[in-house]
């Protein structure tokens, strides 16, 4: 099986600028962050995706990404800290092994854009709602 670019890393093979691990992730400072100090979390088990992550490894992931997140608050001090993940080329993903951003911000930085919310009318959203619940 082909190793992912993460796996490489986190086996040593492909050098990174570490920040902290544990029993179930590995973080690093992201190659072209979207801010200084974006890093990343990427699970040490090579799921693509959120779907694919056990309930322990995406909590073991999960708690490295709030410690991470103290390290970075502690240290540069952002007005904020946005954590995103990816599933999907359509959703934005490049690297098919399941990882979570940490991207600190500042106010004004302009360095993330989000959606343009849409409408959705109350019966729209009753039917789908129901739909989750069931599914
Ligand atoms: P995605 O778009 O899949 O959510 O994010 C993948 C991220 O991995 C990107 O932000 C990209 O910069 C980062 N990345 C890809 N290859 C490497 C690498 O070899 N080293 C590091 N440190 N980051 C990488």
């Amino acid at each position: 099986v082909q190793k992912s670019i993460f796996s490489k890393i986190i086996d040593g093979e492909i050098p990174c600028h570490k920040i902290a691990e544990n029993e179930f992730a590995f973080s690093f400072l992201d190659v072209s962050p979207a801010t200084k100090g974006h890093a990343l979390v990427v699970s040490k088990l090579p799921g693509p995706s959120l779907h694919d992550l056990s309930a322990d490894a995406l909590a073991g992931t999960m708690q490295l990404v709030q410690q991470v997140a103290a390290q970075i608050q502690r240290t540069l001090h952002p007005d904020g800290i946005n954590v995103l993940q990816n599933n999907g080329g359509a959703a934005g993903q490049t690297v098919f092994h399941f990882h979570v951003h940490i991207i600190p911000r500042w106010s004004g930085d302009q360095a993330l854009s989000f959606w343009k919310p849409l409408t959705f009318d109350a019966a729209e959203l009753a039917q789908l709602a129901e739909q989750l619940r069931i599914a």
